[in-house]
């Protein structure tokens, strides 16, 4: 299906947008012809990472939590991406008062606002911290419902309120389980964590855990292709989809394609062995579901590294 046509000349509204994957996803909605607006309340994210749409875009500074922005930035949208939120795993479980409120009351103004006017289809991100420490193998959409963080705990609530309200009032409401994405403007995780190291001592890295952690990477531009797709297919209607890299990774063989990319001396590399509250010790997520819409990553990880290193290189001047 031509998912551009869906958006062109629409009315979209992206919350969250000047957040890391928000501000990809109103690159990717601008690209394809929509009348973007976008609402954050820059409690994360920066204007700066919304230059390469400058001009095209409209902006609403502030939070999801005030009802009477939202109305205003919803007046005449055919569809809403609902991205804002705390989307930090430590600092729910440091907060969860705040990322209850991000998240859970954020996410309730929005579907209540959208229900208000009956019209707009809702996009959600979620997240794989819904499903919790897998059973086994990798995670598909129908596996058990046990987050182990505030973050997602205030997710999967999130998603059964959206769910709940698309059934009762008869709303669209669509919801995507995000694996870890990464690439260009994320200032955070593992990734990020691992090159800022590496600015300031290239001669020593210490990671975080024991390595064996394994996570399914997915490159930014991959996740909001999924973001798209699922809000433009027909079949997609009040449906939850994993996004994810279909590719599983350890961290520990991570870190060599990282260093690859940095094309620097091998520096000494050590691992803390422990790691944060309410980490999950592996992250795979079966993408069939969403493949059965038209989805395939297009970056590998190899790709994804060496454009992430790039932009690092050039936002960050670092030594190598
Ligand atoms: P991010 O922190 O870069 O983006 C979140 C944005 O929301 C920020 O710009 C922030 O300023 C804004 N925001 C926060 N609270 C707000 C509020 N009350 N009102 C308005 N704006 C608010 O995070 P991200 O990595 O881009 O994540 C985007 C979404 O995807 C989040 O909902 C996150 O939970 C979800 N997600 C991300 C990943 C990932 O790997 N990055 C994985 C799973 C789910």
């Amino acid at each position: 299906m031509d998912i551009a046509e869906t958006y062109r000349e629409r009315n979209v509204l992206v919350t969250g947008a000047a957040g890391f994957i928000g501000s990809h996803l109103v690159d990717g909605l601008v690209a394809a012809g929509a009348r973007v607006r976008c609402l954050d309340d820059l409690s994360a994210g920066r204007m700066a990472n919304l230059d390469a749409s400058a001009g095209r875009i409209e902006f609403h500074l502030g939070s999801v939590l005030d009802s009477e922005l939202l109305r205003r930035a919803l007046d005449g949208c055919d569809f809403v991406f609902h991205l804002a939120a705390n989307a930090s795993v430590p600092r729910s479980s440091a907060d969860p008062l705040y990322d209850f409120n991000a998240n859970v009351t954020g996410t309730f103004r929005v579907i209540d606002a959208v229900r208000r006017r009956s019209r707009g289809r809702v996009v959600f991100a979620s997240s794989a911290a819904v499903y919790g420490e897998p059973l086994d193998g990798p995670m598909d959409e129908d596996h058990p419902l046990r987050p182990q963080s505030p973050y997602g705990g205030s997710k999967l609530a999130a998603e059964f309120l959206l769910a709940a309200h698309g059934r009762c009032y008869d709303l669209d409401v669509r919801r995507v389980r995000i694996f870890n994405t990464y690439g260009p403007r994320q200032r955070r995780y593992v990734m990020y964590d691992l090159l800022e190291k590496l600015r300031s001592d290239p001669t020593r890295l210490e990671v975080i855990g024991t390595g064996d952690q394994e996570r399914d990477y997915n490159y930014v531009a991959d996740t909001v292709q999924a973001l798209m797709l699922v809000g433009a297919h027909p079949d997609a209607h009040g449906g939850v989809y994993n996004v994810a890299g279909g590719r599983p990774v350890s961290i520990r063989s991570l870190v060599p394609l990282l260093l690859q990319e940095v094309q620097i001396p091998p520096p000494v590399v050590t691992y803390t062995q422990s790691s944060w509250r309410g980490d999950v010790a592996r992250m795979i997520g079966a993408i069939e579901r969403l493949a059965s819409l038209g989805y395939a990553p297009r970056h590998d990880l190899r790709d994804g590294l060496r454009r992430l290193v790039a932009w690092h290189r050039a936002e960050f001047s670092p030594p190598w």
